[in-house]
């Protein structure tokens, strides 16, 4: 991967290292990418549940782009966790300052243990402004739900969700699909000229903490670089497939996946 491939995130923090902030700059350094942060809320977690959230403040938050992106101009944003409108308005404030064309939107809404990362209101400027701003976003099913207003049951209904979500002024949506009760694991990738569906295998276990998180910031590394977003979308699902494979069984609950599966240490420190 080129060193010239810079992402800001703009998300929360997991205590726990598997989903968040720390999900994302593992990721995108593992992929050879440099990671800079802009941190919207800390909370306190472990695999077996979200103990406790604190926002950061909208100026902060703001603050945190701007400022770093002065400086060191970052090539792709990648946006999680944003919680409530106000941060959301403060995001799109400085979107705007910072003028960065990719954008890559996994529109965070609920941990594993059922905690609501979103409000309501917040869930409203996200459809309304922020789809609209972003590149590419990566719904799960439950969230394409939420954002379609439609039941997701099957294969075709993905398509389906992902059309209302192109009218909604959306790009490019990646829906994916480990949520439906099927062996084979298809992703759905629709923009206004294509569709493509990612076939795997579904591999089970609970080891799935910060798979969103995971895929959507290696998917923003991929894009950096310069492959299309088709592209960066397949080679993005393959690599965190290829975590959930080799996950390292840590927690009593829903434990991290490994996205550090791409290093290998050099011989000399091992
Ligand atoms: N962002 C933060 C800060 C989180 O704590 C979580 C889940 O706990 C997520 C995002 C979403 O995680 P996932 O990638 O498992 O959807």
């Amino acid at each position: 991967m080129k060193p010239k491939s810079k992402i800001l995130i703009v998300a929360g923090s997991d205590s726990s290292g598997g989903a968040g902030i720390q999900a994302d700059i593992k990721t995108i350094t593992s992929l050879g990418g440099y990671a800079m942060t802009a941190i919207t809320a800390i909370t306190s977690q472990n695999s077996t549940g979200v103990k406790s959230i604190v926002p950061i403040s909208p100026k902060e938050i703001s603050k945190q782009i701007e400022f770093t992106s002065q400086d060191i101009k970052p090539n792709t944003i990648k946006i999680g966790m944003l919680g409530s409108a106000k941060v959301i308005e403060a995001v799109l404030k400085s979107l705007k300052k910072i003028k960065i064309k990719k954008i890559i939107l996994d529109p965070v809404m609920v941990a594993k243990d059922g905690t609501k990362l979103i409000n309501h209101k917040a869930i409203e400027i996200l459809k309304k402004k922020l789809i609209k701003k972003a590149t590419l976003i990566t719904p799960n099913i439950p969230e394409a739900e939420i954002l379609t207003n439609i039941k997701i049951k099957k294969h075709k209904d993905m398509i389906y969700a992902a059309n209302i979500l192109l009218k909604l002024g959306a790009k490019n949506v990646l829906i994916k699909g480990g949520h439906l009760p099927y062996k084979i694991m298809k992703d759905v990738f629709v923009n206004k000229k294509e569709i493509a569906i990612f076939k795997n295998n579904k591999i089970l276990t609970r080891h799935t903490h910060g798979t969103g998180c995971t895929l959507s910031s290696a998917i923003a590394t991929y894009y950096s670089c310069g492959k299309t977003l088709k592209k960066s979308c397949d080679m993005a699902i393959k690599y965190v497939n290829h975590a959930i494979v080799t996950r390292p069984k840590y927690g009593k609950g829903y434990g991290p996946i490994n996205h550090l599966n791409t290093i290998i240490v050099s011989k000399k420190f091992r």
